[in-house]
């Protein structure tokens, strides 16, 4: 398996529905789903390559062991590097947004000779990874957004309105063009060249996203050549053998079920899959709840997406959301693997990535 990264760079307005259109306005998301990202993919390569699509396991939309390629969400840029999912379980100062300690209620940071001593409160969204290191909220960029009202147009043109006229203007929110989004692709040795070659014709002529006959979801790709999921695990694994605890955060919402059922949260369940999907990479799955486990959760709805279902919206899942986190045990490996790989179903539509944070 390799690990492709880059960026992608909206260059028309961009759209995608996040299943709350309020009326006639259609708000998106503010980045990039992967579910859309292997949608453009899937279709491209069933009309241009359908050995390639069966090579992808594309059809295939719960079997992790049969997939060969895995779409992440696209996220917005902070300081060149993808964004991730704030922990919940940090209180960032009201005022200056830096890191409330542990066990205070107020900042203890000096503001042009004074104590800030203003309250904490709980960040939810994604944040440069320099937080980390700066103990202070760190934005993204922004994503700039447009709003335009479109007017419904019929199959018997410019006409007046008649006494039944039902169409109504309706107004759509997109990402302007000229943002780039982190992206991150993990792809089997035996499709990640065709994949990556097919990027810039599926992407011109597929599109990404909603309205695309309204002009929407032109983008370019830029992939820098993939790296083993070896070389990165060892890299990762270096860095996080360094840290004192080990806090799993959760960086795209995370399903995990039990006998059809979904389970919120961290239980067993979660580190059951865990641990067989790293097994069945050739890891040890020796990931256990810390000592102190301190688990955050909230719960998010997602929009499982079928390309053998006609590229349409699958089933809505309970899912645990981004930004959940909990305190975990396992060896530096195992920990930078799961980083890697996810954990959880739908994980080539981009759900049940991770990411490990030492103690800030
Ligand atoms: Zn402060």
């Amino acid at each position: 398996m390799l690990m492709i990264q880059g960026d992608i760079t909206s260059l028309s307005p961009l759209h995608f529905g996040n299943g709350r259109t309020r009326g006639t306005f259609s708000q998106t998301l503010p980045y990039i789903p992967g579910r859309t990202i292997r949608g453009m993919i899937g279709w491209y390569l069933f009309q241009n390559d359908h050995a390639l699509f069966d090579a992808c396991g594309l059809a295939e939309d719960h079997d992790a062991t049969k997939m060969h390629l895995f779409a992440r969400n696209a996220y917005p840029l902070a300081g060149g590097m993808r964004s991730v999912y704030a922990p919940l379980k940090y209180y960032w100062c009201k005022g200056c947004q830096s890191l409330i300690p542990a066990g205070k209620t107020e900042c203890n940071m000096t503001m042009k000779g004074f104590p800030c001593l203003q309250e904490g409160r709980r960040y939810t969204g994604m944040i440069g990874m320099e937080t980390f290191s700066e103990k202070r909220l760190k934005n993204p960029d922004p994503v700039p957004m447009r709003l335009e009202t479109k007017c419904p147009i019929t199959r018997d043109g410019h006409t007046s309105m008649g006494k039944d006229w039902q169409l109504k203007p309706y107004h759509i929110q997109g990402i302007e063009p000229g943002v780039s989004f982190g992206f991150q692709m993990l792809a089997d040795e035996t499709v990640s060249e065709g994949v990556l070659s097919c990027l810039e014709e599926a992407s011109y002529t597929c599109g990404l996203g909603g309205f695309r006959s309204r002009g929407y979801g032109l983008v370019d790709f830029s992939t820098e050549p993939g790296v083993q999921v070896k070389e990165l695990v060892d890299r990762r694994s270096g860095e996080i053998g360094e840290q004192e605890t080990h806090l799993l955060t959760l960086n795209s919402p995370c399903i995990t079920r039990s006998h059809d059922r979904c389970i919120i949260g961290f239980g067993d369940e979660f580190f059951r899959e865990a641990n067989s999907r790293l097994a069945s990479a050739g890891f040890s799955g020796d990931i256990s709840p810390g000592a102190d486990a301190s688990p955050e959760i909230t719960k998010a709805l997602v929009r499982g997406w079928s390309l053998k279902n006609g590229n349409k919206v699958d089933e809505i899942v309970p899912a645990t959301s981004p930004g959940s986190c909990i305190t975990v045990e396992g060896s530096p490996q195992s920990l930078a693997a799961l980083e890697v790989l996810g954990v959880g179903d739908l994980l080539s539509c981009g759900y049940g990535e991770v990411y490990i944070s030492g103690g800030i």
